[in-house]
């Protein structure tokens, strides 16, 4: 072979095999308390200075960044002279990386089921082959379902648990992990809900299995997840080319992706996303633009051709919330989601019911209120297009002290409270009536008469 070609491909090999390296890197906490402040953590960004575990900067609005060596005396320097507030959290970030690859002992950490285990965190190949396995071992009750092919032509691959499959008029829940690839909890806690629909023999569990047919997608962003496990553990988007090219004063890599939650078809690129394709929110070059998106949405309107699809829950990490329906709207406009009122009382119950067991604190509202504003996310577009009564996006632990770099201590008991959550959820879902098919309409219909008798009355 020509010299020249072989360094090149060596070249070009090493560069696309690079696993990205932190070694000397700090995150901090920081929180800007005046829009001076915002622009200057916007200045750090333009220019390196650090990478924000969050691209949304305003004030007061807490956010961890991730801050090379080179640059910490800069970056405490400047802020001193600020009303920034300065934590730092991670002192070593290539280290808590390592740290997270290390399997838990401890509580529970000897648990596994059909060879699979929430001691670690496990890769993508991992996780197919255990859904394959209960395949097998669950003849007629769990089947594999492939939702689609990602940009890189991996299969979005799930499983269907079904315990009455005769049965019509069949009620229908889907469960949504990992659409941003760094969220390791979130395949960690629905491979955890699965494992609980087919083995807990708690009478609410039971039934909350046996009488739905659920949907389940542990990684429904397979390229960003594998990619985060090999090169890039804080890798969020897709692995979409299409919009590759120059990022100023960063890796050009980050253009090399799409933030699938910013490319549903719901009010896309109106708020809370980017147009640029080196960000992290970037939206892609038009709504449902990618076949991850497109896969989710089709597999939607094709299930709801099947029956009635009452849950949608979409599992994030972290900030630990239970947000509802819709992201772009704030105050009382919020009654946009037409059973607003149920979906806030059913997440503030199943708050109450996670903090019951550690203390953990999650935050109940809609996005705008509780995070900030966003649009184009897979959830709101379920909720508005598909119309699913039940739809929540979950952002589990923590609060950032670890931040995506949870340890796999904390796996098992974030699990234990999603369950705790998940079951109160689906209590109170059920008490108000979701589980008769219709059970919106209904409601509807109910308000309307009311509010034609209140006429009636008022003009006699
Ligand atoms: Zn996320």
């Amino acid at each position: 072979m020509n010299y020249k070609i072989y360094y090149f491909l060596l070249i070009t090999f090493s560069v696309v095999n690079a696993v990205k390296d932190y070694n000397g890197y700090k995150v901090y906490r920081v929180v800007p308390r005046t829009e001076d402040d915002v622009k200057l953590l916007e200045e750090f960004r333009r220019t390196s200075v650090g990478e924000f575990w969050d691209d949304n900067l305003v004030v007061n609005y807490r956010v961890n960044m991730m801050v090379p060596g080179d640059m910490q005396g800069l970056f405490l320097n400047s802020t001193r002279q600020t009303m920034i507030e300065v934590e730092e959290v991670i002192p070593d970030l290539q280290k808590a990386i390592e740290d997270q690859l290390k399997p838990a002992t401890g509580f529970r950490s000897s648990e596994t089921f059909h060879g699979y285990s929430w001691d670690r965190y496990h890769n993508l190949e991992t996780i197919n082959t255990w859904m394959n396995t209960l395949v097998q071992n669950y003849p007629g009750i769990v089947r594999p379902v492939v939702m689609g092919r990602s940009v890189e032509n991996r299969e979005i691959r799930g499983i269907i648990i079904n315990y009455k499959p005769e049965k019509t008029n069949k009620l229908m829940g889907i469960l949504e992990g990992t659409l941003h690839a760094r969220e390791w909890i979130a395949p960690a806690t629905v491979t955890w809900i699965v494992k609980e629909f087919l083995t807990s023999t708690d009478p609410q569990v039971r039934a909350m299995a046996e009488n739905i047919e659920w949907h389940v997608f542990p990684v429904v962003n397979p390229d960003g997840y594998h990619y985060s496990f090999t090169t890039h553990r804080m890798w969020r988007k897709n692995r979409s080319p299409e919009s590759f090219g120059t990022c100023e004063g960063a890796d050009d890599d980050m253009s090399h992706g799409v933030d699938l939650n910013r490319n549903f078809d719901f009010v896309w690129m109106s708020v809370g996303a980017s147009n640029n394709p080196c960000s992290n929110t970037f939206a892609g070059p038009r709504a449902f633009s990618e076949p991850e998106s497109r896969a989710i949405s089709q597999y939607v309107l094709n299930l709801k051709e099947q029956g009635e699809i009452i849950y949608y829950l979409a599992y994030h990490s972290y900030t630990q919330l239970i947000v509802i329906p819709y992201s772009h709207v704030t105050g009382s406009d919020v009654l946009l989601a037409n059973n607003y009122a149920d979906m806030y009382e059913i997440g503030i119950r199943s708050a109450d019911a996670i903090a019951k067991r550690y203390g953990t604190v999650y935050r109940v509202g809609v996005s705008s209120e509780i995070l900030y504003p966003i649009s184009g996310g897979s959830f709101d577009w379920v909720k508005k297009v598909a119309d699913v009564p039940i739809t929540f996006l979950i952002e589990l632990r923590d609060l950032g002290e670890y931040g995506f770099l949870l340890p796999p201590e904390q796996i098992i008991p974030n699990n234990l409270e999603t369950m705790d959550g998940l079951i109160e959820m689906d209590r109170v879902t059920k008490l108000l009536g979701y589980y008769s098919a219709g059970a919106i309409s209904k409601v509807i219909s109910l308000s309307v008469l009311i509010l034609c008798s209140m006429v009636i009355v008022l003009f006699n």
